[in-house]
This record gives structure tokens, C-alpha cells and sequence, in this order.
């Protein structure tokens, strides 16, 4: 490539908000064949809202609801900001949490009024020993609606069910639409359910689902994929993306994201929104199409 036909393309992309960091990461993308795309804050407006608390027989939902929202203050996490939220608006008071722990993938952990209170997914109860037993069919229901559940648990028997929506970017359909036309295949990558990962998957017509994906995981996968011989890129927000984003021929954030994936990545999109992707690949079509 000719220094002028990159410095044509990185100029055309950062007037688009599409941050091109060299000529590497153009020359690399224009051979991408397999995209991964995290879900929160990728697919979905990455601001999930709580739609509902569901407490076991002998709970309160006011209740569960503070001692999540009193433990979620001291998680920088998407979800717990919308259980913040949910309690805040619904005028439900919280307290100060001790020993506080995020346990990353999995959820949170801390003491609220003399009380264990952890919250998170299946993987973070079984941490604690606990099954979600004849609950699965309630948080089922939800996932299938693409509702994300969380189990909270209180001096380690499940108080209750919090289930937080995130609905899907408007520009995510055409922008899916747009890759496959791009040639690329799709895989979304999340830590969430599998359920909830597919109800939302199956609507945006992605290729592949991997679901219940701990952080360190989507490195992995990547490589796999890169092992069969696929270009990847990875599209994400998170400071838990980073090293996948480092992993990939291409690494791409989201300039909404963590600061550290913006480290890792070859390209940055400004906006957030991966029709920035699809406007990356035509650039990088268009000057290696110049060059050769
Ligand atoms: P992703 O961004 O791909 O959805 P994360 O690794 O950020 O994945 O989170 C994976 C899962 O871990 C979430 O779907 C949730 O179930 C659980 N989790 C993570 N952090 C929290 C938190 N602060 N509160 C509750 N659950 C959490
Ligand atoms: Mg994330």
C-alpha cells in the first residue's frame, strides 16, 4: 500500500468516525473473514434497564431489590448500573455494602446490614454452591424474551430473580445485514446466557452464538479460530475485551468503551455502532483495490 492511498483511507474513516491507528490494521482488515461481536454495548444499547423483580415465596421484592442495589453501587458493570437505577425510580432505599467483590463474568458479592449477598449469573451460584433447581423454567421465560436474569442470593439460599433488558442498537439489523453482504461471518461472544444470547441472536440473524464466554475465554476462541486458518476481528466496549481485542488480526472498540480497549485496538469507532465496521471494510476494500 502507498503511504497516499492509506492516508486517503484514514482520513476518509476518521471524518466518519472510523479511527484507522495504521496502514497494518487496514491492510489486515481488507482479509477478515469471521467477526466477533461482544453483545452488551455491541448489538444492544449497552444501557440495560431492570423490567423486573421476582422474589421467592417468603421474600420481599422491595426488599431483594435493595439488598442487589446496595451491593451493585460498587460495580462499574452495565447491569448493575440499571439496578441502581430500577431502585432509584423506585424510590427503594440503599445501604453501604462491606467486603465488597466483583467476580469477573459472574456477578457480586458482599455484606449488606450483617448480611452475604451475592448476585450474578448460574456460574455465580454454583460458585457458592447453590442450583437454581425448579427457578430455571421463571428465568427461562425471561431469557427466551432476550432478558438477561440474575440470582441474588442472601445468606446463601436465592432471595429472589432481577431480570434487566438491553434492547438492540437501532442500527444493529442493517449493519448485520450489511457484513454478511461483506462476506463476513458473525459470531457474537458473551457472557451472558445462552438463552437470552440466542433469542436476541436468532432475531439479528447472527451466524454463530457463544455464549457464557468469561473474558479470558473469547482470547481463546479467537486463536482457535485463527488456528483453522480465519482473519478475525473482534468488535467490543469492555475493559474485560481487551485482551481478545489484542488477540484478533483486528481488534476493534467501541469509542463509547473502556479506555484500555481502545489501547488494544486497531480500529476505533467513534459512534460506537458497527455500520462503522461495514464503512471500515469498504475503505479498506477501496485502497488495497487502488494499490493492486
Ligand atoms: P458481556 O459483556 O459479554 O455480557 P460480562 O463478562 O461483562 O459479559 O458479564 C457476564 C455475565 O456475568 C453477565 O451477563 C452477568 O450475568 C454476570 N455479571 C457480570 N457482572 C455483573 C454484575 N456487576 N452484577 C450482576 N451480574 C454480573
Ligand atoms: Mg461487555
Amino acid at each position: 500500500a502507498t503511504p497516499m492511498s492509506i492516508m486517503t483511507a484514514t482520513g476518509r474513516g476518521a471524518q466518519a468516525g472510523v479511527l484507522i491507528k495504521n496502514a497494518e490494521a487496514l491492510e489486515r482488515f481488507e482479509k477478515v473473514d469471521t467477526l466477533i461481536v461482544d453483545k452488551t454495548g455491541t448489538l444492544t444499547m449497552g444501557k440495560p434497564r431492570l423490567v423486573d423483580v421476582l422474589p421467592q415465596p417468603g421474600h420481599d421484592e422491595a426488599e431483594v431489590l435493595r439488598l442487589a442495589a446496595s451491593l451493585e453501587r460498587g460495580s462499574e458493570h452495565p447491569l448493575a448500573e440499571a439496578i441502581v437505577r430500577g431502585a432509584e425510580e423506585r424510590d427503594v432505599k440503599m445501604d453501604e455494602a462491606r467486603d465488597f467483590e466483583a467476580v469477573t463474568g459472574k456477578g457480586v458479592k458482599g455484606v449488606v446490614d450483617g448480611k452475604a449477598v451475592a448476585l450474578g449469573n448460574l456460574a455465580m451460584i454454583r460458585e457458592l454452591g447453590l442450583e437454581a433447581g425448579d427457578l430455571t423454567a421463571k428465568a427461562n421465560a425471561r431469557r427466551d424474551e432476550g432478558e438477561t436474569v440474575m440470582f441474588v442470593v442472601l445468606d446463601g439460599d436465592i432471595a429472589g430473580l432481577v431480570a434487566v433488558a438491553d434492547p438492540v442498537k437501532e442500527t444493529t439489523p442493517a449493519a448485520i445485514k450489511d457484513l454478511h453482504e461483506l462476506g463476513f461471518r458473525v459470531i457474537m461472544a458473551t457472557g451472558d446466557n445462552e438463552r437470552t444470547a440466542k433469542a436476541i441472536g436468532a432475531r439479528l440473524g447472527i451466524d454463530e452464538i457463544r455464549a457464557d464466554v468469561l473474558p479470558e475465554d473469547k482470547a481463546r476462541i479467537i486463536k482457535e479460530l485463527q488456528a483453522e486458518g480465519r482473519k478475525v476481528a473482534m468488535a467490543g466496549d469492555g475493559v474485560n475485551d481487551a485482551p481478545a481485542l489484542a488477540q484478533a488480526d483486528v481488534g476493534i472498540a467501541m469509542g463509547t468503551g473502556a479506555d484500555v480497549a481502545i489501547e488494544s485496538a486497531g480500529i476505533t469507532l467513534v459512534k460506537g455502532n458497527l455500520d462503522g465496521i461495514v464503512r471500515a471494510r469498504r475503505l479498506a476494500r477501496a485502497t488495497m483495490r487502488n494499490i493492486r
